[in-house]
């Protein structure tokens, strides 16, 4: 990690963030203990509260515009724990928004250009389809070298669109209709995600559409502090506000927290494995081999989304054997971009939370999760030399759906 003794200090202007939003935070330090950046360097300034207060003090003029707060920001990694943790409601994860976007529109902090190229083609569906095509065509013929990128087989030409089209002819479900944020990321790299979601929702008696006009979450724009996050969110209000649905369901947590936002007022979001918690989805035959699958949460979803984890009888209904990962509930140190943007931290983060992975019962083992970016933080720890053992990444929609078992 890096530290502070590398940041000189210089003065500037004052920052204007949304004091009362500031002011909130009554320093009792209930948030320290589940911070990861808090509890890897034991720094105050590394911490929620920590940065709160130089936050403040350069709203409040007490503290000029100074690199050491730049760099405390970027070290957050955004999983919200502290969110969750905080008796005084203090919306940490709104604030780090403001103060990260206004760092970047003022060039006190500049992401790095792979992320603002990605950021960029994010917001153009087509054409980020149109690009990372050679990368669905190598994953399918699994010639991609997996750090990142875990293994799949996703359709190279054929959208979710087209394939949701083609199953509800030929299956007629008739039950609840519901509208499927297909993301940008999963839709033009992890798109055989995307069609098991499809096959297991429909298998329900689910009725889905894919609203044509949807554009990338915006989550995106604000893990790197970018602009376009409004526009984004008015192209998802036009495409899904007014559609007449009982749902609608994101299968990656991270893009379900941001379009609830996008949609407040409009309509409420779904992960669809809680939509299919409610359902109470068909019931899979039981493994009988020595597959053991381990549960891990993410943030965006029970810090995020607010939820208490991924339903039970979901997970019952994969017919394996399952357990929560040890420290499910912590960060997995992926933070959307952080990955990419603190590789250092973002891999010490994840090395104490990985490690039982060497030693996991379970012929194969299998991590499971729901959010694209955590299964490619989970996927990496065998390629940095985290975990010294073969184990298996799977969405866990993955594993109510037959093809992708
Ligand atoms: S969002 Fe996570 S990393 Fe950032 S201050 Fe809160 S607990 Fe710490
Ligand atoms: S738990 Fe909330 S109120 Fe307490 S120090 Fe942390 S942010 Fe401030």
């Amino acid at each position: 990690m890096t530290t502070s003794k590398e940041i000189p200090r210089t003065g500037g202007e004052c920052a204007t963030h949304d004091q009362d939003l500031l002011a909130s935070c009554v320093h009792c330090g209930f948030c320290l203990e589940v911070c990861p950046t808090y509890k890897l360097t034991g720094d105050e300034n590394n911490s929620p509260r920590g940065r709160l207060r130089l936050w403040r003090e350069e709203a409040e003029g007490k503290l000029a515009q100074d690199p050491w707060t730049d760099f405390y920001t970027s070290e957050c990694v955004g999983c919200l724990a502290c969110e969750s943790a905080c008796p005084a409601n203090v919306p940490y994860g709104k604030i780090f928004e403001q103060v990260k976007h206004e760092h970047v529109a003022t060039n006190r902090s500049k992401p790095k250009f792979v992320l603002r190229l990605a950021a960029a083609l994010a917001a153009r569906p087509a054409l980020f389809n149109l690009v990372l095509w050679p990368a669905r065509v190598l994953r399918r013929a699994r010639l991609l070298p997996h750090g990142f990128l875990f293994p799949g087989n996703p359709a190279a030409v054929q959208s979710t669109a087209a394939y949701a089209r083609q199953l509800m002819q030929q299956r007629r479900p008739t039950g609840p209709r519901v509208a499927f944020l297909t993301g940008c990321l999963m839709e033009s790299l992890f798109r055989e995600i995307n069609f098991a979601t499809v096959r297991v929702l429909i298998e329900n008696n689910v009725q889905v559409i894919i609203p044509p006009d949807q554009g990338c979450c915006g989550a995106f724009q604000e893990h790197t502090g970018m602009d376009g996050v409004a526009a984004l969110q008015v192209q998802n209000q036009r495409a899904f506000g007014s559609l007449d649905v009982d749902a609608i369901v994101s299968n990656s947590s991270g893009c379900g927290l941001a379009l609830g936002k996008a949609l407040h007022g409009h309509k409420p979001v779904r992960d669809v494995l809680s939509f299919l918690g409610e359902l109470g989805p068909v019931q899979r035959s039981r493994r009988t081999d020595g597959a053991r699958v381990y549960v891990d949460l993410p943030c965006h979803l029970i810090h995020g989304q607010k939820m208490a984890g991924i339903p039970s009888n979901v997970l019952d209904a994969t017919g394996y054997t399952w357990e929560l990962a040890p420290q499910a509930r912590d960060c997995c140190g992926s933070g959307g971009v952080y990955n990419i943007q603190k590789p250092e931290n973002s891999r010490e983060i994840l090395a104490g939370k990985s490690a039982f992975l060497n030693e996991a019962p379970g012929d194969p083992v299998i991590l499971a999760t729901s959010n694209h970016v955590c299964m490619m933080q989970w996927n990496s720890a065998r390629s940095v030399g985290l975990v010294n053992r073969p184990y298996l990444v799977r969405h866990v929609i993955q594993l109510l759906d037959p093809e992708s078992r």
